[in-house]
C-alpha cells in the first residue's frame, strides 16, 4: 500500500477516470499491483509518465491514445440562460465544484474544477460545456502547476467522501 500511496501522490486528483478506473487512487493501486500500464492518464501526460517509470522501475511509454491526449486544463461552464436547476450534475462532481439547489440556476466554481468533465452526461439540456482554464489559456501545464492543481483536487475530493461517508452512516 506504500507504493500505492507514492503513485497517488504523483497523480493529477482530476478523478476523470480516462486511465479506466474510478478515480485516481484505483488506478494508483493498480499501478502498483503491477496490474496495469502507467501511460494511461492524459491529464499527467509525458511528465507523469517518466516520474511513474523511475518510481516503479519500468519503461517508459508514450501515452496511451485510446485514454485521450493531454493537452491544456478546461473547466466546465453551466450556460446561464438554459439550466433548468435539475441538480442532476452535483452528484458527479469530484470535487463539489458545483454550487446550486433544486430549482436554482447551478454555477461552477472555476478554481475547484479538475475538468474531469463527468457532469456533461447527466445534464439533461446539454448546457454545460468544457472552456479552456482562465488560468491556464491554450498552454499546457508544467509539472509544478499540475501538482498545485492536485493538492486543491485532493482536498476537495476528500472533504466530498468524508461527507458521503457521513451522510452514509445509519442514525
Ligand atoms: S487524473 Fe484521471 S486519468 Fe489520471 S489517474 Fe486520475 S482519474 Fe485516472
Ligand atoms: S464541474 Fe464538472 S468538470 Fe468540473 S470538476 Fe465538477 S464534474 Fe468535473
Ligand atoms: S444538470 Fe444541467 S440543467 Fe441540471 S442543474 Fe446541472 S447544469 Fe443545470
Amino acid at each position: 500500500m506504500d507504493q500505492a500511496n507514492d503513485i497517488d501522490a504523483l497523480l493529477p486528483q482530476t478523478q476523470c477516470r480516462r486511465c479506466g478506473f474510478d478515480g485516481c487512487r484505483p488506478y494508483a493501486v493498480a499501478l502498483a499491483a503491477g496490474s496495469t500500464a502507467l501511460n494511461r492518464c492524459p491529464p499527467g501526460g509525458e511528465a507523469l509518465i517518466s516520474r511513474l517509470a523511475a518510481l516503479l522501475g519500468r519503461s517508459v511509454l508514450p501515452l496511451d491514445p485510446d485514454r485521450g491526449s493531454a493537452g491544456p486544463p478546461l473547466v466546465a461552464l453551466i450556460d446561464e440562460t438554459a439550466c433548468i436547476g435539475c441538480a442532476r450534475c452535483l452528484d458527479d462532481c469530484p470535487t463539489d465544484a458545483i454550487l446550486g439547489a433544486r430549482r436554482y440556476l447551478h454555477v461552477v466554481l472555476t478554481a475547484d474544477c479538475s475538468g474531469c468533465e463527468l457532469c456533461l452526461p447527466p445534464c439533461p439540456v446539454d448546457c454545460i460545456r468544457m472552456v479552456p482554464a482562465p488560468d491556464a489559456g491554450d498552454q499546457t501545464l508544467p509539472w509544478e502547476a499540475i501538482q498545485t492543481r492536485a493538492r486543491r483536487f485532493r482536498s476537495r475530493h476528500e472533504r466530498r467522501q468524508a461527507l458521503g461517508a457521513r451522510r452514509a452512516l445509519p442514525a
